[in-house]
């Protein structure tokens, strides 16, 4: 098999890097390769491209320059803004409200404040993956220090509403931080994080066409929390270490294409999805997660009844289609999905999902060729 027979329906663990993106690393690496944080005309190159990045990236979701510091992902903001709140403080009754469906980078923080003594509320969701508002409301009290609410989830694309519940959570408590991970988010809307009202957020690199091991955390100049990394000064004295200023360009040059493309792009995306689901539920006995709630274009979960999913996932392999379970983590732990679990899906059932993710790769007539991979190796599997 070609490189390119190869159907990828996985761009929710991660995209193929643009081409932009791939330019501007090697042009950075190449032209502006010395520490950004030296004193010498190589060093103010590199420190050019990367405030001209920051400017840029800010201006793209309505922030201020300084409001950006570059991580290494998602998981490391995701660490910073759920952890750091919580080190030294002198409220011994702090408490932190986050749902039962986040990812493991937020799941894994939200369990480690637990350890230290403080109060974490797990807030659940309904059969279809929404979390009410009224549920996160009613934890929240005078000792909650971050409410931490994804904007999408990674595994079924399912939306949550986070603008009403900024707006919610402004009429009781103008201190708190709320922060969203809007990683799954971002590669296919468009975001204005103070238009959301959130105080915080994670974005990372590869889930838009960028690398992997660079990501942003956007924190509101309101708020401030203490560094997660110490050693150097860089990034305002944010965030320690030399600055990966190239993965930084490549980010910001993937960013900026999928800006001037989006419209295009998630038409083709949701044309490519609707086909595929469509053939699947002309098919076979299967139902779609989310699919009457507001998802992610990108995002197809689907349940086949009476199948295992780890046995069609190798059986799509080998037929040249690359897919997963869920998240990229909790599948290579093979252990139930967790956010399947919160949504009350059955346990003979919850081994039966499959997560088809389409993204700006994805070529016209990707989605019928999925299908009908899925239907002969299901078939097989009869
Ligand atoms: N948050 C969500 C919703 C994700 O989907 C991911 C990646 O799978 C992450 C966080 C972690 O991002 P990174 O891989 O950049 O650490």
């Amino acid at each position: 098999m070609k490189k390119n027979d190869y159907l990828y329906l996985d761009h929710a663990a991660s995209t193929p890097m643009r081409e932009v993106a791939f330019e501007a690393y090697k042009r950075t690496e190449s032209e502006a390769f010395a520490n950004s944080a030296g004193g010498h005309e190589l060093s103010r190159r590199a420190k050019n491209i990367l405030e001209e990045s920051r400017d840029k990236i800010a201006n793209h979701f309505g922030a201020a320059p300084k409001e950006i510091t570059f991580t290494s992902g998602g998981t490391e903001a995701d660490n910073w803004i759920i952890k750091m709140p919580f080190i030294n403080n002198q409220n011994k009754n702090a408490e932190l409200v986050t749902s039962a469906i986040e990812h493991e980078a937020v799941l894994g923080s939200a369990e480690w404040v637990e350890s230290l003594g403080y109060k974490v509320h797990f807030i659940g969701c309904d059969n279809a993956g929404v979390i009410k508002i009224e549920d996160i409301i009613n934890q929240v009290n005078s000792n909650t220090e971050i409410v931490s609410i994804m904007m999408a989830n990674n595994e079924t694309g399912v939306i949550q509403p986070i603008k009403e519940i900024s707006q919610n959570l402004k009429k009781i408590d103008q201190n708190l931080i709320f922060h969203s991970d809007v990683v799954q988010a971002v590669a296919t809307t468009k975001i204005d994080f103070h238009e959301l009202g959130i105080q915080s957020a994670a974005i990372s690199g590869h889930k838009i066409g960028g690398p992997k091991g660079v990501g942003i955390m956007f924190l509101s100049s309101e708020v401030k929390i203490p560094s997660f990394l110490h050693g150097g000064k860089q990034e305002l004295e944010r965030r320690a270490g030399t600055v990966n200023v190239s993965g930084v360009a490549s980010l910001s040059a993937a960013l900026e294409e999928q800006q001037t493309h989006m419209e295009l792009q998630n038409k083709k995306i949701l044309k490519e999805r609707e086909d595929f689901e469509q053939i699947i539920k002309n098919n076979l006995d299967v139902s779609v997660v989310g699919e009457v709630v507001d998802r992610l274009d990108h995002i197809s979960n689907i349940q086949f009844k009476g199948i295992h999913s780890e046995t069609l996932m190798v059986a799509l392999d080998l037929q040249g289609m690359g897919v997963s379970r869920g998240s990229a983590c909790a599948s290579g732990a093979q252990k139930p999905s967790h956010v399947l679990q919160a949504m009350n899906v059955s346990d003979d059932l919850i081994n039966s999902h499959l997560r088809f993710s389409f993204g700006w790769s994805t070529q016209k007539g990707d989605g019928t060729k999925a299908a009908n991979i899925v239907l002969t190796s299901v078939r097989g599997m009869q």
